[in-house]
């Protein structure tokens, strides 16, 4: 059994902002380690200075906040990463642009066990090989069996390699894959893998050129001195992992290296390739936690600016590869926690479907309390509509969130589902004037003011001592429905008249809820005001 505490790591690359498929894969790692009171760690590796992108870290660290996912080590309470080591960051640095001076030595250490090899060929050269290799309709590659045709310390003399190590900066080194040997690796999603040698690259691990390591040097060498015990990431990692699996071995790691788990990707909605930022912006729906605008000044939308509950977009990823098993749909963090295992997580592409998304946030909107979603209402109506015309008590703000949140999907369509509300409409629609301002309706308006004006003052919001509209919406709407009934007159005739003087066309809520919130006064207001401008 295994007793050594579980480590995991998300180790992104500050080349953008995050994609969603990242978070979902930094939330596996997270509900991995915590299921089993392990540690999170937050790697930032920027060894590629060419793909570095400002801003990109802390978008990371921002996005990773806002889900809830706090990494055990990497980013201290204030969100910064942490540089110096410390008790709860012995593994201090966590940007790999820090680490500099580690790599060397372990790039060294596999040159002097023969695992590693110099490269000289200058960039033209290994171009050119490329074209020649084109003209032949072949590939080229760094091989095993090219390498003895290149210019490296497998075919130079040693005094030469020696000279070209001291005067030249424009070398690196090569990993020296074995040859024709069968690497046997595990996944724990996709179980068996085996590869033969033969068909990988000498992949460069360190470069003298920025006396930096690339991805797979770094990356093996602080997942050990990190003490990593499960690499959680995208499938994408998949073809590098012989080589990974050979680096342990070459290092004599192989005893404690990592176990390895490649998740699959987030699929478009019609399930045709991964699923892309250019797949969002034409369908409409976010591909990032947050938005983020590039340096081009163009912005991507993100789910916390589109209203979503971060708790709703955390369990819609969750349940993007990876399902209970149950009929269950609706999950807390600490419930994921519990659940997760890897057994369940799929091997094909999970399939994105952006409607699902928005359920996913309408069951966390109508989990919340009335008053608490009156408090969201109140701030985005200082914020989007700071010239209303009418207020609301915090009371009859909380009333009103109940009635309409069965009909949002956001807590920003309250400001759409209700708006006249808050101001009266401006203008009336012509085909629902035309079809409700009938003479009929003409005829019967001045009985149905009379009936509105009747109403007892304590059933709408314009008296201070109102009743709560669960007791006097009822009262409204039986006032009416008699006069309509004792008069033989069409239900819809009324009714869609009154909705046209009160929101400006035929729709909205019920008239009584509307009355009601508007006041006696403020509903006989709008119905002459409409009578005369009709
Ligand atoms: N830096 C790599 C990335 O951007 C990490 C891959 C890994 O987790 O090993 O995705």
């Amino acid at each position: 059994m295994d007793q050594k505490k579980r480590r995991v790591r998300f180790a992104p690359s500050p080349t953008g902002p995050l994609h969603m498929g990242g978070v979902r894969t930094a939330l596996y790692n997270y509900l991995f380690a915590k299921q089993a009171g392990g540690d999170f760690i937050l790697r930032i590796e920027d060894t590629d200075s060419n793909r570095f992108v400002p801003g990109a870290e802390k978008y990371i660290i921002d996005s990773l906040r806002w889900c809830g996912i706090y990494p055990d080590e990497g980013v201290d309470a204030e969100g910064n990463l942490v540089s110096v080591p410390s008790e709860r960051h012995p593994h201090a640095p966590y940007r790999q642009s820090e680490r500099k001076p580690i790599y060397r030595k372990y790039a060294q250490q596999l040159i002097d066990a023969g695992w590693a090899y110099y490269a000289f060929d200058s960039a033209e050269e290994l171009d050119a090989k490329r074209k020649e290799a084109e003209a032949n309709k072949q590939t080229f590659s760094y091989n095993h069996a090219s390498r003895n045709s290149l210019k490296n310390s497998l075919t130079l003399p040693e005094d030469e390699v020696k000279k070209l190590l001291e005067t030249t900066d424009n070398w690196t080194i090569r990993f020296k894959n074995p040859e024709n040997r069968t690497v046997e690796m595990d996944d724990m999603i996709r179980g068996h893998i085996s590869m033969n040698t033969n068909t990988l690259d000498d992949k460069v691990l360190w470069k003298a050129a920025d006396q930096l390591p690339t991805y797979h040097l770094a990356n093996i060498v602080d997942d050990h001195l990190m003490e990593i015990t499960h690499v959680i990431r995208g499938e994408e990692w998949l073809p590098s992992l012989p080589l990974h699996y050979l680096l342990y071995e070459a290092f004599g790691w192989a005893d404690t290296q990592p176990r390895f788990a490649h998740l699959s990707l987030l699929l478009k909605p019609d399930g045709k390739g991964k699923l892309s930022k250019r797949d969002g912006d034409r369908l409409g729906f976010p591909v990032f936690p947050l938005r983020w605008v590039n340096a081009q000044g163009e912005v991507s939308r993100g789910y916390r600016e589109d209203g979503y509950y971060p708790q709703a977009f955390i369990n819609m990823l969750a349940l993007l590869g990876w399902n209970p098993g149950t009929e269950q749909e609706i999950f807390t963090l600490e419930e994921l926690t519990q659940l997760f295992s890897m057994e369940k997580v799929v091997k094909s592409g999970a399939r994105f479907n952006p409607e699902k998304a928005k359920w996913f946030n309408q069951e966390y909107l109508r989990m919340r309390s009335n008053e608490q979603l009156a408090e969201e209402f109140e701030v985005l109506l200082q914020s989007f509509n700071s010239d209303r015309e009418r207020n609301l008590t915090k009371a009859e703000l909380t009333e009103l969130s109940g009635l309409i949140k069965e009909r949002a999907h956001f807590i920003t369509d309250f400001l759409t589902i209700c708006p006249y509300i808050f101001s009266a409409p401006t203008q009336y629609d012509e085909k629902d004037t035309r079809k409700f301002w009938t003479d009929d309706a003409k005829a019967i308006m001045p009985q149905v003011i009379a009936r509105i004006e009747s109403i007892d003052c304590k059933y709408t919001v314009d008296c201070p001592e109102h009743l709560p509209a669960a007791e006097a919406v009822p009262q409204i709407e039986e006032s009416l429905t008699s006069l309509i009934t004792e008069n033989g007159w069409k239900m819809g005739a009324v009714m869609n008249a009154l909705r046209l003087f009160f929101v400006g066309q035929a729709k909205g809520l019920g008239i009584a809820d509307i009355i009601y919130y508007l006041g006696r006064k403020e509903a006989l207001r709008r119905i002459r005001k409409a009578v005369e401008t009709l």
